[in-house]
């Protein structure tokens, strides 16, 4: 690992970044600085938050910066407000020993005049929402002829945003000798093309596996009826009464109907969404980030800016219709070395989803049963106990109530006390859940449903086009890969359709399995096998779901009869 010293920072930058304790670069910064400071380069970097790549991009640009010159030379662009004030802090931050050094966040959402004003002073580095930049663009009010690097951070957020023709419209107006500094968490197609619209050999800095999801993330899906979805969340809820977290909705509408309705049933929430007024916006996250509030009910947009390290959960009320952003959602939670979970709540029309999802970030979920009434009862006691036994007594506030207290219990031991604190909790909470628990009987089964689902982790699914119509058997399988394939091969999962077959085998023998079973005829017919397009996993699993419905369906006409 190199140091701060041999990456070639000049010493007024080293000494702001040894006072705000950075001791060694971060492997980001020790990819791109260096890179960077060597000439005018481009660079897309797949890097997500809390990687250190504001430090990447901000010290080249801060160390090529000229204090003498009045003019905008470096230009980043980010999605949010907040992302914005914090770029602009962290490169004030670095650049407090440049004398003259002039960095400016410009955003919507706020006035404009006193942003045109600080303008008008000369600003070296503009941080800026794209929106708000075009806008002063537009006005005459900014000048990026003298640009040489142009950053855009959060690039497939800004996409997700809409932000792509305003982009294209600032990009034109920098001169065409720049450098480009793309970064990204995610690299979706509308990325490459970007980059290969605008930027010359970019060299490619991969922080972490492409699309990797957070090794310390543990992601659960819960499969109900649609209809059950909100039940299930409440569940969910109360299950970790220590939660700590954000419920992500797909639309501003199904944001506040949610979070409306958990504050009416006694939860501590509240909704971020971009109805609300910025002031409105910075309320909210000011109690979310003091723990006031314990979840936040957000769509992607809103929470975008939401910088906060602790989160214990993410729960995906809604999927995103991306896969990129799921990812995006769950690298919410497990930060800064804590473990985090990520919850789907899906319906069972969506379980091809969760493949897919599972695809892209390289990990399986894991399924998850709805907590009964009893287990959540027993979590609620549990936490209770463990309030009383944290809560701090301040004599002088009780005094004048205590002596009452005593005298109307004084009659009850402790035992019986405790006994009676329990009982009158368990009582509350299980008499909601007793009403329930049709609803844990059904989910169940959707559950026991589900586990059939995912692909195992180290196994890869192929195809193969023989099914029951030909015999085909989980035992005849076996016998064909041990006559055809030399050696071990572990074979997981099998599922046998009518026509065709899905199987699991572990990853270094999927190779071979292929070739090997793909030379077989059997009567005549070719036999193919290949790893399993997503087309016929979706296929294999529509068709279970559907017998499954169907049989459910029998049942209750069965029940219906007697
Ligand atoms: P970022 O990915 O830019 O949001 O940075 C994540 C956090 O890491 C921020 O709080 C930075 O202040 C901090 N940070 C950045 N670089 C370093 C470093 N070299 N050493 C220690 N902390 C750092």
């Amino acid at each position: 690992m190199k140091s701060f010293e041999e990456l070639g920072l000049q010493d007024n930058i080293l000494q702001a970044i040894k006072e705000l304790g950075y001791e060694n670069p971060m492997p980001v910064q020790e990819a791109v600085i260096p890179y960077l400071l060597g000439g005018d380069n481009d660079v897309v970097a797949l890097a997500q938050t809390g990687t250190g790549k504001t430090a990447a991009f901000g010290i080249p640009l801060l160390q090529k910066l000229d204090p003498y010159e009045e003019y905008t030379q470096s230009l980043i662009l980010c999605p949010t407000r907040e992302l914005c004030l914090q770029i602009a802090d962290d490169l004030k931050d670095y650049a407090k020993y440049i004398p003259n050094a002039r960095i400016l966040a410009v955003y919507g959402g706020a006035s404009i005049k006193n942003q045109i004003s600080a303008l008008q002073k000369g600003v070296q580095i503009i941080v800026a929402t794209p929106g708000r930049l075009l806008d002063l663009m537009r006005r005459g009010l900014v000048d990026l002829s003298h640009v040489h690097s142009v950053v855009m951070d959060e690039a497939d957020e800004m996409l997700n945003m809409g932000f792509s023709e305003d982009i294209d419209a600032i990009l034109d107006a920098v001169p065409e000798q720049r450098s480009i500094l793309l970064f990204s968490a995610t690299m979706p197609d509308e990325i490459e093309k970007i980059s290969l619209k605008y930027m010359q050999n970019p060299r490619e800095i991969i922080i972490g596996k492409k699309n990797e999801s957070t090794a310390s993330v543990r992601h659960i899906c819960y499969t109900v009826q649609a209809k059950e979805k909100y039940q299930t969340l409440k569940r969910i809820v109360d299950f970790y009464p220590r939660i700590y977290g954000i419920i992500f909705c797909r639309t501003k509408a199904e944001t506040q109907e949610i979070s409306d309705k958990l504050i009416k049933d006694g939860y501590n929430v509240d909704a971020l969404h971009g109805d609300l007024s910025q002031v409105q916006r910075d309320y909210v996250m000011q109690r979310f980030r003091l723990h006031n509030i314990q979840l936040l009910v957000a769509t992607d947009v809103a929470a975008r800016g939401i910088d906060v390290d602790d989160l214990t959960h993410i729960i995906n009320y809604t999927l995103p219709d991306e896969n990129e952003v799921y990812n995006h959602r769950s690298g919410r939670t497990g930060r800064a070395g804590k473990t985090g979970i990520s919850i789907a709540i899906i319906n069972m029309r969506e379980t091809h989803r969760i493949r897919a999802i599972e695809r892209s970030i390289g990990k399986t979920f894991e399924v998850g049963k709805i907590p009964t009434g009893k287990e959540i009862c027993s979590k609620q006691i549990f936490n209770l106990m463990d309030r009383i036994e944290k809560t701090e007594v301040v004599e002088e506030d009780i005094a004048d109530l205590l002596p009452s207290v005593y005298k109307k219990l004084e009659w009850i031991d402790k035992e019986e006390l405790l006994k009676r604190i329990v009982t009158m909790e368990f009582n509350r909470i299980i008499s909601y859940y007793q009403e329930n628990e049709d609803f844990e009987a059904a989910n169940e089964k959707l559950a026991q449903k589900y586990v059939e689902v995912p692909v195992q982790p180290g196994f890869s699914k192929l195809f193969i086009n023989l099914g029951k119509m030909d015999g085909l058997s989980p035992k005849n399988l076996l016998s064909l890969i041990n006559d055809c394939v030399k050696g071990e091969v572990e074979v997981g999962r099998i599922d046998i359709f009518t026509r065709y077959t899905l199987f699991d085998v572990a990853c270094e023998s999927a190779k071979v399995v292929t070739e090997e079973l793909g030379t077989l005829k059997m009567r005549g017919r070719k036999i193919r096998v290949n790893p399993a397009t997503e087309e016929q996993i979706t296929r294999g699993a529509k068709a279970k779901n559907d017998a499954f419905k169907k049989k459910e369906s029998r049942k209750k006409d069965r029940r219906g009869r007697k």
